[in-house]
Protein backbone atom coordinates (compact mmCIF):
# COMPACT_ATOMS: atom_id res chain seq x y z
CA UNK A 1 0.00 0.00 0.00
CA UNK A 2 1.76 3.60 -1.13
CA UNK A 3 1.96 5.97 2.07
CA UNK A 4 -0.58 8.37 0.88
CA UNK A 5 0.16 11.09 3.46
CA UNK A 6 0.35 14.18 1.86
CA UNK A 7 3.76 15.87 3.73
CA UNK A 8 6.35 14.30 2.98
CA UNK A 9 9.08 12.78 5.38
CA UNK A 10 11.05 15.63 7.01
CA UNK A 11 15.04 16.16 6.68
CA UNK A 12 16.52 16.33 9.68
CA UNK A 13 18.52 19.60 9.52
CA UNK A 14 20.99 21.33 12.15
CA UNK A 15 19.11 24.09 14.35
CA UNK A 16 19.43 27.47 12.76
CA UNK A 17 21.33 28.93 15.90
CA UNK A 18 24.01 25.83 16.31
CA UNK A 19 24.91 25.69 12.55
CA UNK A 20 24.92 29.39 11.61
CA UNK A 21 28.39 29.33 14.06
CA UNK A 22 30.04 26.60 12.27
CA UNK A 23 30.52 25.27 8.60
CA UNK A 24 29.33 21.65 8.81
CA UNK A 25 26.33 20.51 6.24
CA UNK A 26 22.65 21.85 7.54
CA UNK A 27 20.48 18.89 6.08
CA UNK A 28 21.67 15.95 7.48
CA UNK A 29 19.67 13.74 4.73
CA UNK A 30 17.38 10.60 5.87
CA UNK A 31 17.76 7.66 7.41
CA UNK A 32 17.09 4.22 5.74
CA UNK A 33 13.38 4.04 7.45
CA UNK A 34 12.56 7.63 6.31
CA UNK A 35 14.02 6.71 2.57
CA UNK A 36 11.84 3.99 2.81
CA UNK A 37 8.76 5.66 4.42
CA UNK A 38 9.31 9.01 1.38
CA UNK A 39 9.53 6.11 -1.34
CA UNK A 40 6.25 4.54 -0.66
CA UNK A 41 4.94 7.49 -1.24
CA UNK A 42 5.74 7.37 -5.08
CA UNK A 43 2.32 6.05 -7.22
CA UNK A 44 4.87 5.00 -9.40
CA UNK A 45 2.56 6.39 -12.21
CA UNK A 46 2.69 4.53 -15.78
CA UNK A 47 3.75 7.56 -17.83
CA UNK A 48 6.12 8.95 -15.75
CA UNK A 49 5.57 12.44 -15.61
CA UNK A 50 8.53 13.36 -12.90
CA UNK A 51 11.03 12.62 -15.59
CA UNK A 52 9.97 15.50 -18.50
CA UNK A 53 11.53 17.35 -15.80
CA UNK A 54 14.85 16.18 -15.14
CA UNK A 55 17.50 17.84 -17.85
CA UNK A 56 19.36 14.63 -17.66
CA UNK A 57 16.58 12.06 -17.93
CA UNK A 58 17.07 9.95 -14.42
CA UNK A 59 14.75 6.88 -14.54
CA UNK A 60 13.02 8.63 -11.63
CA UNK A 61 10.49 5.75 -10.77
CA UNK A 62 12.50 3.16 -11.93
CA UNK A 63 15.20 4.13 -9.18
CA UNK A 64 12.50 5.15 -6.04
CA UNK A 65 10.93 1.62 -6.69
CA UNK A 66 14.31 -0.01 -6.00
CA UNK A 67 14.63 2.46 -2.76
CA UNK A 68 11.46 1.01 -1.83
CA UNK A 69 12.34 -2.23 -1.63
CA UNK A 70 15.57 -1.45 0.19
CA UNK A 71 17.45 -2.61 -3.36
CA UNK A 72 20.18 0.26 -2.88
CA UNK A 73 22.82 -0.86 -4.86
CA UNK A 74 20.29 -1.36 -7.66
CA UNK A 75 18.84 2.06 -7.30
CA UNK A 76 22.00 3.46 -7.15
CA UNK A 77 22.81 1.72 -10.45
CA UNK A 78 19.52 3.52 -12.22
CA UNK A 79 20.82 6.50 -11.04
CA UNK A 80 24.33 6.74 -12.23
CA UNK A 81 23.74 5.12 -15.66
CA UNK A 82 22.43 8.51 -16.02
CA UNK A 83 23.92 10.92 -13.44
CA UNK A 84 27.21 11.63 -13.04
CA UNK A 85 26.64 13.39 -10.11
CA UNK A 86 23.90 12.16 -8.62
CA UNK A 87 25.17 13.13 -4.74
CA UNK A 88 25.71 16.92 -5.65
CA UNK A 89 22.16 17.16 -7.90
CA UNK A 90 20.58 15.47 -4.77
CA UNK A 91 21.59 18.48 -2.83
CA UNK A 92 21.88 21.54 -4.96
CA UNK A 93 19.50 20.29 -8.00
CA UNK A 94 15.86 23.05 -7.74
CA UNK A 95 13.74 20.01 -7.65
CA UNK A 96 10.83 22.12 -7.10
CA UNK A 97 10.98 23.46 -10.56
CA UNK A 98 12.18 20.74 -12.21
CA UNK A 99 11.56 16.99 -11.57
CA UNK A 100 8.90 17.55 -8.39
CA UNK A 101 7.33 19.95 -10.22
CA UNK A 102 5.45 17.35 -12.30
CA UNK A 103 4.81 14.96 -9.57
CA UNK A 104 1.45 14.01 -9.46
CA UNK A 105 1.17 13.89 -5.43
CA UNK A 106 1.70 18.12 -5.90
CA UNK A 107 -1.72 18.03 -7.15
CA UNK A 108 -3.09 17.54 -3.46
CA UNK A 109 -0.12 17.75 -1.29
CA UNK A 110 3.64 18.04 -1.62
CA UNK A 111 5.48 16.15 -4.45
CA UNK A 112 7.45 13.30 -3.36
CA UNK A 113 10.63 14.32 -2.28
CA UNK A 114 12.89 13.10 -5.34
CA UNK A 115 16.00 15.01 -4.33
CA UNK A 116 16.20 13.62 -1.19
CA UNK A 117 15.49 10.14 -2.33
CA UNK A 118 18.50 10.94 -5.30
CA UNK A 119 20.77 12.04 -2.20
CA UNK A 120 20.18 9.50 0.06
CA UNK A 121 21.03 6.69 -2.49
CA UNK A 122 24.19 8.31 -3.36
CA UNK A 123 25.34 8.93 0.02
CA UNK A 124 24.36 5.14 0.67
CA UNK A 125 26.57 4.11 -2.20
CA UNK A 126 29.12 6.76 -1.01
CA UNK A 127 29.66 4.67 2.42
CA UNK A 128 28.52 1.28 1.77
CA UNK A 129 29.75 0.02 -2.07
CA UNK A 130 33.51 0.02 -3.32
CA UNK A 131 32.93 0.87 -6.67
CA UNK A 132 34.68 -1.01 -9.16
CA UNK A 133 35.32 0.99 -12.19
CA UNK A 134 36.86 -0.84 -14.96
CA UNK A 135 38.51 1.91 -17.45
CA UNK A 136 36.46 1.34 -21.18
CA UNK A 137 38.54 0.17 -23.82
CA UNK A 138 39.85 3.34 -25.39
CA UNK A 139 38.99 4.21 -29.50
CA UNK A 140 42.05 6.03 -29.88
CA UNK A 141 40.52 9.22 -30.51
CA UNK A 142 41.44 12.47 -28.43
CA UNK A 143 39.27 15.16 -26.47
CA UNK A 144 39.78 18.14 -25.05
CA UNK A 145 37.74 19.99 -22.40
CA UNK A 146 38.02 23.06 -21.13
CA UNK A 147 36.35 23.79 -17.53
CA UNK A 148 35.77 20.68 -14.68
CA UNK A 149 32.68 22.10 -14.10
CA UNK A 150 29.26 20.41 -14.15
CA UNK A 151 29.17 20.59 -18.02
CA UNK A 152 33.06 19.80 -18.33
CA UNK A 153 33.23 16.59 -15.69
CA UNK A 154 29.52 15.20 -17.46
CA UNK A 155 30.69 15.77 -21.00
CA UNK A 156 34.13 13.94 -20.46
CA UNK A 157 32.51 11.09 -18.06
CA UNK A 158 29.88 10.34 -21.29
CA UNK A 159 32.50 10.62 -23.92
CA UNK A 160 35.23 8.59 -21.45
CA UNK A 161 32.32 5.93 -21.47
CA UNK A 162 32.58 6.23 -25.42
CA UNK A 163 36.33 4.58 -25.40
CA UNK A 164 37.66 8.70 -25.97
CA UNK A 165 40.70 9.56 -24.40
CA UNK A 166 39.67 12.37 -22.70
CA UNK A 167 41.57 15.16 -20.93
CA UNK A 168 39.76 18.22 -18.84
CA UNK A 169 41.95 21.22 -18.61
CA UNK A 170 41.20 23.29 -15.04
CA UNK A 171 41.92 27.29 -14.43
CA UNK A 172 42.14 26.41 -10.68
CA UNK A 173 44.11 24.40 -9.28
CA UNK A 174 40.98 22.02 -8.09
CA UNK A 175 38.53 20.56 -10.24
CA UNK A 176 34.78 21.13 -10.08
CA UNK A 177 34.02 24.31 -10.75
CA UNK A 178 31.00 26.13 -9.10
CA UNK A 179 30.52 23.02 -7.04
CA UNK A 180 33.83 23.67 -5.42
CA UNK A 181 34.57 27.88 -5.66
CA UNK A 182 31.00 28.49 -4.99
CA UNK A 183 28.49 27.06 -3.29
CA UNK A 184 29.63 27.09 0.71
CA UNK A 185 31.03 23.31 2.31
CA UNK A 186 27.46 23.92 4.56
CA UNK A 187 25.33 23.57 1.67
CA UNK A 188 28.16 20.50 -0.36
CA UNK A 189 30.66 19.09 1.26
CA UNK A 190 33.41 18.93 -0.77
CA UNK A 191 34.44 15.86 0.26
CA UNK A 192 31.27 14.77 -1.75
CA UNK A 193 32.16 16.37 -5.02
CA UNK A 194 35.77 14.86 -4.49
CA UNK A 195 34.38 11.64 -4.47
CA UNK A 196 32.60 12.06 -7.86
CA UNK A 197 35.17 13.38 -9.44
CA UNK A 198 37.82 10.80 -8.37
CA UNK A 199 35.18 7.97 -10.17
CA UNK A 200 36.02 10.42 -13.64
CA UNK A 201 39.34 9.57 -12.77
CA UNK A 202 38.67 5.96 -12.53
CA UNK A 203 37.27 6.08 -15.90
CA UNK A 204 40.23 7.42 -17.45
CA UNK A 205 39.51 11.06 -17.53
CA UNK A 206 42.62 12.99 -17.16
CA UNK A 207 42.24 16.08 -15.20
CA UNK A 208 44.83 19.02 -15.80
CA UNK A 209 44.52 21.48 -13.43
CA UNK A 210 46.19 25.50 -13.10
CA UNK A 211 45.56 25.00 -16.91
CA UNK A 212 44.00 28.30 -18.07
CA UNK A 213 43.15 27.79 -22.03
CA UNK A 214 43.91 30.83 -23.50
CA UNK A 215 46.75 31.62 -21.61
CA UNK A 216 48.74 28.68 -21.40
CA UNK A 217 47.69 27.26 -24.50
CA UNK A 218 45.13 28.32 -27.12
CA UNK A 219 42.05 26.06 -28.48
CA UNK A 220 43.88 26.42 -31.66
CA UNK A 221 47.28 24.69 -29.85
CA UNK A 222 44.97 22.11 -28.92
CA UNK A 223 44.09 21.06 -32.44
CA UNK A 224 47.63 20.97 -33.35
CA UNK A 225 48.41 18.98 -30.44
CA UNK A 226 45.92 16.03 -32.04
CA UNK A 227 42.45 16.63 -30.24
CA UNK A 228 40.17 15.97 -32.69
CA UNK A 229 37.31 18.35 -31.00
CA UNK A 230 37.08 20.32 -27.84
CA UNK A 231 33.83 21.23 -25.51
CA UNK A 232 33.64 24.28 -23.81
CA UNK A 233 32.46 24.33 -20.61
CA UNK A 234 33.97 27.45 -19.01
CA UNK A 235 31.13 28.52 -17.36
CA UNK A 236 30.13 32.44 -16.31
CA UNK A 237 32.45 33.80 -13.80
CA UNK A 238 33.01 37.20 -14.65
CA UNK A 239 30.89 38.89 -11.35
CA UNK A 240 28.26 41.80 -13.15
CA UNK A 241 28.22 45.59 -10.81
CA UNK A 242 25.42 48.11 -10.60
CA UNK A 243 28.18 51.15 -11.48
CA UNK A 244 27.29 53.11 -8.44
CA UNK A 245 28.88 55.71 -7.21
CA UNK A 246 31.11 54.77 -4.19
CA UNK A 247 31.23 50.88 -5.72
CA UNK A 248 35.49 50.61 -5.73
CA UNK A 249 35.52 51.46 -1.69
CA UNK A 250 37.16 49.21 0.34
CA UNK A 251 34.78 46.51 1.80
CA UNK A 252 32.76 46.05 -1.42
CA UNK A 253 33.18 42.76 -2.93
CA UNK A 254 31.49 40.49 -5.73
CA UNK A 255 29.90 37.38 -4.21
CA UNK A 256 32.17 35.21 -6.40
CA UNK A 257 35.66 36.40 -5.11
CA UNK A 258 34.28 36.52 -1.50
CA UNK A 259 32.71 33.19 -2.01
CA UNK A 260 35.92 31.75 -3.54
CA UNK A 261 38.12 33.36 -0.69
CA UNK A 262 35.49 31.26 1.66
CA UNK A 263 35.18 28.01 0.03
CA UNK A 264 37.63 27.33 -1.83
CA UNK A 265 40.34 29.16 0.10
CA UNK A 266 38.73 27.66 2.98
CA UNK A 267 39.16 30.95 4.82
CA UNK A 268 36.42 29.96 7.64
CA UNK A 269 39.24 27.52 9.14
CA UNK A 270 41.06 29.24 12.27
CA UNK A 271 44.22 28.22 10.88
CA UNK A 272 43.26 29.60 7.60
CA UNK A 273 46.14 32.48 5.61
CA UNK A 274 43.66 33.25 3.54
CA UNK A 275 42.73 36.65 3.91
CA UNK A 276 39.33 37.55 4.21
CA UNK A 277 37.42 40.77 5.60
CA UNK A 278 35.55 39.63 9.07
CA UNK A 279 32.56 41.99 8.72
CA UNK A 280 30.46 43.75 11.79
CA UNK A 281 27.52 44.49 9.23
CA UNK A 282 27.37 43.45 5.86
CA UNK A 283 24.60 44.35 3.14
CA UNK A 284 23.93 41.67 0.26
CA UNK A 285 22.74 42.91 -2.85
CA UNK A 286 20.41 40.20 -5.22
CA UNK A 287 17.97 37.99 -4.26
CA UNK A 288 19.41 34.29 -5.78
CA UNK A 289 21.48 31.06 -4.77
CA UNK A 290 24.60 33.16 -4.77
CA UNK A 291 23.28 36.05 -2.30
CA UNK A 292 21.93 33.79 -0.31
CA UNK A 293 25.22 31.52 0.19
CA UNK A 294 27.15 34.84 0.62
CA UNK A 295 24.70 36.43 3.42
CA UNK A 296 25.26 32.64 5.11
CA UNK A 297 28.79 32.97 4.63
CA UNK A 298 29.42 36.06 6.41
CA UNK A 299 27.13 35.28 9.19
CA UNK A 300 29.04 32.12 9.98
CA UNK A 301 32.15 35.23 10.00
CA UNK A 302 30.32 36.52 12.44
CA UNK A 303 28.36 39.21 10.43
CA UNK A 304 24.71 40.26 10.89
CA UNK A 305 23.70 40.46 7.46
CA UNK A 306 20.50 42.07 5.75
CA UNK A 307 19.99 41.23 2.34
CA UNK A 308 18.96 43.93 -0.25
CA UNK A 309 16.18 42.93 -2.90
CA UNK A 310 14.77 45.07 -5.46
CA UNK A 311 11.24 42.67 -5.89
CA UNK A 312 9.02 41.30 -3.04
CA UNK A 313 9.68 37.82 -1.65
CA UNK A 314 7.25 36.45 -4.32
CA UNK A 315 9.95 36.98 -7.23
CA UNK A 316 13.25 35.81 -5.29
CA UNK A 317 14.75 33.66 -7.49
CA UNK A 318 16.67 31.57 -4.87
CA UNK A 319 15.52 27.80 -3.80
CA UNK A 320 12.49 27.89 -1.35
CA UNK A 321 14.59 25.50 1.14
CA UNK A 322 17.70 28.19 1.02
CA UNK A 323 15.75 31.52 2.12
CA UNK A 324 14.01 29.77 5.10
CA UNK A 325 17.56 28.41 6.06
CA UNK A 326 19.13 31.87 5.33
CA UNK A 327 16.06 33.06 7.87
CA UNK A 328 16.56 30.62 10.51
CA UNK A 329 19.97 31.84 10.58
CA UNK A 330 19.30 34.86 11.71
CA UNK A 331 19.54 36.94 8.07
CA UNK A 332 17.61 39.94 7.61
CA UNK A 333 15.57 40.67 4.32
CA UNK A 334 14.86 43.67 2.79
CA UNK A 335 13.06 43.71 0.19
CA UNK A 336 11.53 45.73 -2.23
CA UNK A 337 14.64 47.74 -2.20
CA UNK A 338 17.25 49.00 -3.87
CA UNK A 339 20.58 50.32 -3.49
CA UNK A 340 21.63 53.80 -4.86
CA UNK A 341 24.74 55.04 -3.69
CA UNK A 342 27.67 52.99 -1.69
CA UNK A 343 28.55 55.88 1.22
CA UNK A 344 32.12 55.97 2.53
CA UNK A 345 34.32 57.53 4.99
CA UNK A 346 38.48 57.59 4.75
CA UNK A 347 38.34 54.86 1.55
CA UNK A 348 36.09 52.37 3.38
CA UNK A 349 32.59 51.59 3.08
CA UNK A 350 30.08 52.87 5.71
CA UNK A 351 26.80 52.30 4.65
CA UNK A 352 24.39 52.20 1.14
CA UNK A 353 22.12 54.62 0.28
CA UNK A 354 18.66 52.74 -0.45
CA UNK A 355 15.51 53.59 -2.31
CA UNK A 356 12.04 51.68 -1.42
CA UNK A 357 10.40 50.26 -4.53
CA UNK A 358 7.12 49.13 -5.62
CA UNK A 359 6.50 46.32 -8.04
CA UNK A 360 4.47 47.73 -11.53
CA UNK A 361 3.46 46.06 -14.50
CA UNK A 362 4.69 42.42 -15.85
CA UNK A 363 8.07 43.35 -17.89
CA UNK A 364 9.72 41.12 -20.73
CA UNK A 365 10.90 38.51 -18.34
CA UNK A 366 6.89 37.57 -17.26
CA UNK A 367 7.72 39.13 -13.30
CA UNK A 368 6.60 42.97 -12.31
CA UNK A 369 8.73 45.91 -12.95
CA UNK A 370 10.39 47.24 -10.04
CA UNK A 371 9.97 51.00 -9.58
CA UNK A 372 11.39 53.58 -7.10
CA UNK A 373 9.38 55.52 -4.84
CA UNK A 374 10.39 58.73 -5.23
CA UNK A 375 11.66 60.54 -1.95
CA UNK A 376 11.72 57.19 -0.60
CA UNK A 377 15.54 56.97 0.68
CA UNK A 378 16.95 56.03 3.62
CA UNK A 379 20.62 54.70 4.30
CA UNK A 380 21.69 51.28 5.73
CA UNK A 381 25.40 51.51 8.12
CA UNK A 382 27.78 48.52 6.85
CA UNK A 383 31.11 47.93 7.15
CA UNK A 384 30.76 45.80 3.83
CA UNK A 385 28.61 44.73 0.90
CA UNK A 386 28.43 42.11 -1.15
CA UNK A 387 27.32 42.27 -5.12
CA UNK A 388 25.42 38.83 -5.95
CA UNK A 389 23.68 40.13 -9.08
CA UNK A 390 24.41 37.88 -11.28
CA UNK A 391 27.77 36.66 -13.82
CA UNK A 392 28.68 36.51 -17.34
CA UNK A 393 31.09 34.40 -19.32
CA UNK A 394 34.85 35.52 -19.29
CA UNK A 395 35.99 37.06 -22.34
CA UNK A 396 39.09 35.61 -22.51
CA UNK A 397 38.21 32.16 -24.86
CA UNK A 398 36.10 34.52 -27.37
CA UNK A 399 39.33 36.71 -27.84
CA UNK A 400 42.02 33.90 -28.44
CA UNK A 401 40.01 31.15 -30.55
CA UNK A 402 39.57 32.16 -34.20
CA UNK A 403 35.51 31.64 -35.19
CA UNK A 404 33.63 31.99 -31.91
CA UNK A 405 30.66 34.01 -31.89
CA UNK A 406 28.76 35.02 -29.04
CA UNK A 407 25.57 37.01 -28.48
CA UNK A 408 25.90 40.91 -27.11
CA UNK A 409 26.14 39.34 -23.44
CA UNK A 410 28.86 37.51 -24.48
CA UNK A 411 27.70 33.85 -24.35
CA UNK A 412 28.58 31.60 -27.14
CA UNK A 413 26.65 30.85 -29.52
CA UNK A 414 25.64 27.07 -30.56
CA UNK A 415 23.58 25.13 -32.91
CA UNK A 416 21.21 22.45 -32.20
CA UNK A 417 24.40 19.68 -31.72
CA UNK A 418 25.66 22.09 -29.28
CA UNK A 419 28.58 23.02 -31.76
CA UNK A 420 29.61 26.80 -31.49
CA UNK A 421 30.41 29.13 -34.65
CA UNK A 422 33.63 27.08 -35.00
CA UNK A 423 33.80 23.67 -36.79
CA UNK A 424 34.86 21.01 -33.66
CA UNK A 425 34.57 23.41 -31.10
CA UNK A 426 31.31 22.56 -29.07
CA UNK A 427 29.82 24.54 -25.59
CA UNK A 428 27.54 24.24 -22.93
CA UNK A 429 26.67 25.04 -19.42
CA UNK A 430 26.66 28.85 -18.64
CA UNK A 431 29.13 29.53 -20.92
CA UNK A 432 26.29 29.61 -23.26
CA UNK A 433 23.07 29.88 -21.56
CA UNK A 434 24.58 32.47 -19.03
CA UNK A 435 24.46 31.71 -15.07
CA UNK A 436 21.57 28.81 -14.47
CA UNK A 437 21.59 25.50 -12.80
CA UNK A 438 23.86 22.41 -12.19
CA UNK A 439 21.84 19.95 -13.50
CA UNK A 440 21.33 22.29 -16.90
CA UNK A 441 24.57 22.27 -16.93
CA UNK A 442 24.82 18.51 -16.87
CA UNK A 443 22.28 18.01 -19.32
CA UNK A 444 24.13 20.32 -21.78
CA UNK A 445 27.63 18.79 -21.22
CA UNK A 446 25.65 15.30 -22.05
CA UNK A 447 23.99 16.28 -25.12
CA UNK A 448 27.22 17.86 -26.55
CA UNK A 449 29.23 14.41 -25.35
CA UNK A 450 26.67 12.64 -28.00
CA UNK A 451 27.21 15.51 -30.30
CA UNK A 452 30.85 15.10 -30.26
CA UNK A 453 30.97 11.18 -30.68
CA UNK A 454 28.87 11.73 -33.94
CA UNK A 455 30.78 14.56 -35.49
CA UNK A 456 33.95 12.47 -35.32
CA UNK A 457 32.52 9.35 -36.43
CA UNK A 458 30.97 10.89 -39.10
CA UNK A 459 34.78 12.28 -40.10
CA UNK A 460 36.30 8.63 -40.43
C1 LIG B 1 27.39 30.66 -5.34
C2 LIG B 1 26.60 29.87 -6.34
C3 LIG B 1 25.58 29.06 -5.89
C4 LIG B 1 24.83 28.30 -6.78
N1 LIG B 1 23.85 27.47 -6.30
C5 LIG B 1 23.21 26.63 -7.15
C6 LIG B 1 22.26 25.69 -6.67
O1 LIG B 1 21.96 25.62 -5.50
N2 LIG B 1 21.68 24.85 -7.56
C7 LIG B 1 21.99 24.89 -8.90
O2 LIG B 1 21.46 24.07 -9.65
N3 LIG B 1 22.86 25.80 -9.38
C8 LIG B 1 23.49 26.66 -8.56
N4 LIG B 1 24.39 27.57 -9.04
C9 LIG B 1 24.64 27.61 -10.49
C10 LIG B 1 25.52 26.43 -10.96
O3 LIG B 1 26.54 26.20 -10.04
C11 LIG B 1 26.06 26.68 -12.34
O4 LIG B 1 24.97 26.87 -13.22
C12 LIG B 1 26.92 25.52 -12.84
O5 LIG B 1 28.00 25.27 -11.99
C13 LIG B 1 27.43 25.78 -14.26
O6 LIG B 1 28.27 24.74 -14.63
P1 LIG B 1 29.38 24.95 -15.76
O7 LIG B 1 30.05 23.65 -15.93
O8 LIG B 1 28.74 25.57 -16.95
O9 LIG B 1 30.37 26.06 -15.19
P2 LIG B 1 31.23 26.25 -13.79
O10 LIG B 1 30.63 25.43 -12.72
O11 LIG B 1 31.31 27.69 -13.68
O12 LIG B 1 32.61 25.63 -14.21
C14 LIG B 1 33.42 26.24 -15.18
C15 LIG B 1 34.87 25.85 -14.93
O13 LIG B 1 35.67 26.30 -16.04
C16 LIG B 1 36.88 26.84 -15.54
N5 LIG B 1 37.40 27.75 -16.57
C17 LIG B 1 36.91 28.98 -16.91
N6 LIG B 1 37.65 29.50 -17.90
C18 LIG B 1 38.63 28.61 -18.18
C19 LIG B 1 39.72 28.59 -19.09
N7 LIG B 1 39.94 29.61 -19.92
N8 LIG B 1 40.53 27.50 -19.10
C20 LIG B 1 40.31 26.46 -18.25
N9 LIG B 1 39.30 26.43 -17.36
C21 LIG B 1 38.46 27.49 -17.33
C22 LIG B 1 36.47 27.51 -14.24
O14 LIG B 1 37.60 27.69 -13.39
C23 LIG B 1 35.47 26.51 -13.69
O15 LIG B 1 36.08 25.54 -12.89
C24 LIG B 1 25.12 28.37 -8.17
C25 LIG B 1 26.12 29.23 -8.64
C26 LIG B 1 26.87 29.96 -7.75
C27 LIG B 1 27.95 30.88 -8.25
Amino acid sequence: MPNMSLKRVEMPVQDGKVRSGNIDEVALGYTEEMAVEEANRCLDCKHKPCMQGCPVSIHIPDFIREVREKNFEKAYGILKSTSSLPAVCGRVCPQENQCEKYCVRAIKGESVGIGRLERFVADWARENLKEEMTKPVTNGHKVAIVGAGPSGLTCAGDLAKLGYEVTVFEALHVAGGVLVYGIPEFRLPKAIVQHEIDALGKMGVHIECDSVIGRSETVDELFDEGFEAVFIGSGAGLPNFMGLEGENLKGVFSANEYLTRFNLMKAYQEDSDTPIYKAHKCVVVGGGNVAMDAARSARRLGAEVTIVYRRSMEELPARHEEVEHAMEEGIEFKLLTNPVKVIGEEGWISGVECVEMELGEEDASGRRRPIVKEGSNFIIDCDCMIMAIGTSPNPLLRSTTKGLETNPKGCLLVDEQGMTTREGVFAGGDAVSGAATVIQAMGAGKKCAASIHEYIQNKL
